[in-house]
């Protein structure tokens, strides 16, 4: 069995607040034998073709196709999420990541040969792509599927045994029951622990080769703290608070759908959703009245709305009481210092079922527009020139993402540039999170590391670097013992090499004899 069973945190469904199942904290002894078949199963895995873990990966992708509507139904239970939110970005782009990992992976894990440097002449470098071990993924409750299988197929690609702890807000456990039962996937090579904060903190503690961690940026600190006392690699994909700057070159219609997009999928609850929307004053006003009008006819979730079924539903209920207080407190300070309210807003308090709301003339000093709110938000706010847009943006702890919307695509790509943050969209929001083979992660507060693309593979890896020499009657110049002679003729070798105009006559000359003494010279 995979998955562990328990008895204490409630699983509920966000829309109608039902008690889905009830989960506990694993025990002591259960963890231990959950790292010790990863330790063991690691090395079969170790051990199997790059072509035989291919084809363990290719049956998620099976199982995805074959069972898509339960994978579907069991997100929305506990998510909330509307359909085509769960359908997007959680089961279509599961499988263009194994489609793109299938045909990346025998590349960018096959050892390389390396060139060496003129001071190694004659010798031969090479890198071993190897497994780390096992990689402990922890992640957050609004992707839960997506957040879970991508890490785990990527470090199982790699070779690593996979040890993963969801969030127990959305943990999905009769998801990962039937998968591990109908995939047909090698058993323990990814296993899914369910549990609390606390089995989380468990895990990091009992020595993983690397944790994998994506949620907020105070856990991210605290899970830091914690690898750092037994010195375990992490890889910190943190929050954001994404600025999208709209030049007034836009095809209005087109820019405000994608706005509304950006900010409003997922209902908000989006590391990189937009939050910050910057809007060039000439056509501030017809861009605005033409986002509020729209973002007012979008169709969001309600109490009794089935959306598990309903495929109408642009903007699906919150998933978490906790981050609906967040928002709530957002929106109120917002108000509170000056902002102008300018659709949807608090309906009923406390409710799941947020609107989608807009926030005009709002400043850097509310935390609509500086903390991450994670919700179904817009603060906006006007600006002159590129530089003073760059400002704005840049003004903020975090750097995850951003977008820019411009006809011109020179002033696009300077902005893309001048953006302190890891991702960035022109003419779009967030689609780098859609593509594998790009890189994602964050700069600043957003945390470190990158995963997906070559270098998410490569994070899971040692990279072992290889020197081989030959063995011969030679010892080394730079061998014992030193001499004014060898020391001499290195000099002449590094001189007639690197002068402006190379001596390759003094470099062969100077080469031979060094040959010659490491023939001879020894200590006695
Ligand atoms: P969110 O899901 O809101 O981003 P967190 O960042 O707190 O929330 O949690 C993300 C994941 O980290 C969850 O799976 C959670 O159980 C786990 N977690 C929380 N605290 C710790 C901790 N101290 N050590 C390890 N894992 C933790």
């Amino acid at each position: 069995m995979d998955v562990l069973t328990s008895t204490a945190i409630k699983v509920t469904n966000p829309i109608n607040g039902t008690i889905l199942y009830e989960i506990d904290d694993p025990s002591e002894k259960e963890l231990q034998d959950i790292f010790e078949r990863a330790r063991s199963v690691q090395r079969r895995i170790q051990a199997m073709s790059l072509d035989d873990r291919i084809k363990e990966v290719d049956k998620i992708l099976q199982y995805v196709m074959q069972y898509q509507d339960l994978i579907l139904d069991i997100i929305i239970a506990e998510t909330g999420k509307s359909r085509t939110d769960a359908f997007a970005a959680e089961v279509f782009e599961v499988c263009d990541v194994v489609d793109v990992y299938k045909k990346m992976a025998p590349k960018v894990l096959k050892d390389r040969n390396v060139a060496i440097p003129v001071f190694l002449m004659g010798k031969k470098a090479k890198q071993f792509i190897e497994p780390l071990g096992t990689i402990l993924v922890i992640t957050p409750w609004n992707f839960p599927f997506y957040q879970v299988i991508v890490p785990s197929l990527m470090a199982f690609l790699a070779g690593n045994a996979v040890i993963v702890k969801p969030s127990e807000v959305t943990p999905l456990k009769p998801l990962w029951e039937h998968f591990f039962a109908k995939s047909d996937f090698m058993k323990d090579a990814i296993q899914v622990v369910v549990g609390g904060k606390e089995t989380g903190a468990r895990l990091v503690d009992m020595r993983p080769d690397k944790v994998h961690f994506t949620g907020s940026v105070r856990t991210g600190k605290r899970i830091m703290e914690a690898c750092s006392k037994q010195l375990i690699a992490i890889d910190l994909e943190l929050g954001g608070k994404d600025p999208s700057i709209v030049f007034d070159d836009i095809n209005i219609d087109r820019t405000v759908n994608g706005v509304m997009w950006g900010a409003f999928t997922n209902a908000g609850q989006n590391c990189t959703g937009i939050e910050r929307l910057y809007v060039q004053e000439g056509i501030y006003n017809k861009f605005i009245d033409e986002l509020v009008d729209k973002t007012k006819k979008l169709r969001p979730s309600f109490p009794g709305r089935d959306i598990t079924t309903d495929m109408d539903c642009d903007v699906g209920s919150m998933t978490a009481p906790f981050q609906v207080k967040i928002v709530e407190d957002h929106i109120n300070d917002a108000l509170e210092k000056g902002a102008k309210l300018l659709c949807g807003g608090i309906k009923e308090p406390g409710s799941m079922h947020m609107v989608p709301t807009i926030l005009g003339e709002c400043t850097h000093d509310m935390k609509i527009a500086s903390e991450e709110t994670f919700g179904p938000t817009i603060a906006v706010m006007k600006f002159k020139t590129e530089e003073e847009a760059i400002r704005l943006a840049n003004d903020s702890p975090y750097g995850l993402g951003a977008s820019v919307w411009t006809k011109d695509m020179d002033r696009g790509y300077r902005v893309a540039r001048a953006i302190k943050c890891g991702n960035v969209c022109i003419n779009n929001h967030m689609l780098n999170e859609a593509d594998p083979y790009l890189p994602f992660g964050g700069v600043k507060d957003s945390g470190f590391g990158r995963f997906k693309g070559e270098e998410g593979l490569l994070t899971f890896c040692n990279l072992k670097s290889v020197l081989v020499d030959k063995m011969s009657d030679m010892i080394d110049p730079h061998w014992y013992p030193y001499t004014a002679t060898k020391t001499t003729l290195l000099k002449n070798l590094m001189d007639s090499w690197f002068s402006k105009s190379r001596k390759y006559i003094k470099f062969a000359v100077n080469g031979l004899k060094i040959d010659t003494i490491g023939k001879k010279e020894r200590l006695k």
